[in-house]
């Protein structure tokens, strides 16, 4: 495979970018008479940058370590002196 460079930045464009027509160093879009000089044919359209088709779905990961958040500790705190107060209370 010949070399190609992008025409904006002049850096040799990796097969990765030239499939996804996005030259990796300057972030613009490798236009199509780059391919056409190199005989190749155009990138897949998607309609979406590289960045934004292969990023990972967004799942919402918890933490087993994490700590309960502090309002929690707090209405704990409460019920524990709550009690402790009645029976103290029933006590006396
Ligand atoms: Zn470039």
């Amino acid at each position: 495979m010949s070399e190609i460079k992008c025409p904006s930045c002049d850096v040799l464009l990796p097969s990765g970018d030239l499939r996804d027509g996005w030259c990796g160093a300057c972030g613009k879009k490798v236009p199509m008479f780059v391919y056409h000089q190199a005989h190749l044919s155009g990138p897949k359209e998607t309609g979406l940058p590289s960045a934004v088709r292969e990023a990972p779905p967004v799942v919402a990961q918890l933490d087993p370590e994490e700590k309960p958040p502090i309002w929690q500790i707090a209405c704990i705190g409460v019920a524990v002196i709550g009690i402790a107060i009645v029976i103290v209370r029933a006590l006396m």
